[in-house]
């Protein structure tokens, strides 16, 4: 993974360079690549201690697919299954 790179200063007065990791990159939907909203976004040891329903939209194909995709992929299947 790459790092940051962080400028701190120490009680002494000096700077030294510290390293963090950096935030990964925001979800896409896997339908038209728009970045997706209300998925939380941090590393997999920041994530484990959020709460379930902030890491993704409640309903299905929430954090996987945008609000329109998955309008579109419910439509979808109720066609499919009424033939
Ligand atoms: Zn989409």
């Amino acid at each position: 993974m790459v790092k940051k790179k962080v400028y701190k200063r120490l009680p002494g007065g000096t700077t030294v360079v510290r390293f963090k990791k950096r935030k990964p990159s925001k979800a896409a939907c896997a339908g038209c690549g728009a970045v997706l909203h209300g998925v939380a976004r941090g590393t997999n040891t920041q994530r484990k201690h959020m709460t379930k329903s902030s890491k993704r939209p409640e309903r299905p194909f929430g954090g996987m697919l945008c609000s329109k995709c998955s309008r579109k992929q419910y439509k979808q299947s109720a066609r499919e299954d009424s033939k």
